[in-house]
């Protein structure tokens, strides 16, 4: 079995405290998908319990996937790899290179094929798994960064580890989630976890025209859902992975002020659109938010400029 049953780990919840905040007068708490585990980290984890469920169904012995050198997405596959004693292969882009993800990957286990940028691109392809499938018949293939449905359904548990733990911030209840979307999937999970009941906002990490919306509507129209009630705001500070000064020193601030450590391509930026947000008035005083710490600290060593 890759994935056992029983085995789910548990997000902390969090009260967040900020001077903004308190000025507001709305309380955010966050869920640390940054603390579910020693090895495994993020919502990227989430995304992978039905593809590993999926595994088990057909016998599989293991996970090929692909990404990034600074892949949060094989990060989290490499090491439930090595938590749970499966075996895992990473199919990366571009050429070899040595990176703290990268790093960690190997001494996580996995098996590393460097496919170029011109392999990689050839992802989408309709024979682009034959050969490794032929090469790895034991293990099952999961698409980049564990998407789709499958993906967006395994993030549905974020709603049950936010209900179980509630009391402990004397909420009996909250208006709504905050956080930060590439894909839109966690996003996604949420809407369907919440069937319309709260709404959730997502805070878009890339710009608006890389189609996230339509691949939200894509999954849950291919689950059934009319109608959802969520709402995206521009978050990308001018483009995916642009990290400008403002944003910098906001997530030092608010390090130092809160202890919460954010990472500058996601959580930081999410952070940073909420403080503008509820700046501009889009939230009454009252408001009670869960912001959803996705992880992807372990990608911030990859960034040298930022320590
Ligand atoms: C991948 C990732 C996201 C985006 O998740 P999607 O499901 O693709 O929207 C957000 N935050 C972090 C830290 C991530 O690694």
């Amino acid at each position: 079995m890759l994935f056992p049953s029983d085995w789910l780990p548990q997000a902390p919840l969090e009260l967040l405290q900020l001077d903004w905040l308190t000025t507001s007068g709305i309380e955010v708490a966050i869920l640390r998908l940054d603390q579910i585990d020693p090895l495994i980290s993020g919502n990227k984890w989430f995304k992978l319990t039905e593809h590993l469920k999926a595994a088990d169904r057909t016998g599989a012995q293991g996970v090929i996937s692909l990404g990034g050198a600074h892949s949060n997405h094989l990060h989290a596959l490499a090491a439930a790899g090595k938590r749970l004693g499966f075996e895992t292969v990473g199919l990366l882009r571009g050429h070899p290179q040595q990176t703290p993800t990268v790093a960690d990957l190997q001494a996580f286990g996995m098996q590393l094929h460097w496919l170029g940028y011109g392999g990689y691109r050839a992802r989408h392809d309709p024979g682009f798994w034959e050969p490794w499938q032929a090469r790895y018949p034991n293990l099952h293939a999961v698409p980049e960064g564990g998407g789709g449905l499958a993906g967006a359904l395994g993030c549905k548990a974020l709603k049950q580890q936010v209900s179980s733990q509630l009391s402990t911030l004397g909420w009996s209840d909250f208006h709504g989630w905050w956080l930060a979307c590439g894909t839109g999937t966690t996003l996604a999970g949420l809407v369907l976890a919440e069937a319309g009941e709260r709404p959730v906002y997502g805070a878009l990490a890339v710009p608006e025209d890389h189609g996230v919306a339509p691949q939200v509507e894509a999954i849950l129209r291919e689950a059934g859902m009319v109608n959802a009630g969520y709402e995206l705001f521009d978050a990308s500070r001018g483009g995916f992975a642009k990290v400008d000064p403002l944003l910098r020193e906001f997530i030092q601030l608010s390090e130092q002020a809160s202890g919460l450590p954010l990472e500058p391509l996601y959580t930081g930026k999410a952070l940073l659109a909420l403080k503008e947000q509820i700046e501009s008035g889009r939230f009454e005083s009252g408001t009670r938010l869960i912001f959803v710490h996705t992880g992807g600290l372990q990608g911030r060593r990859g960034f040298t400029s930022y320590s």
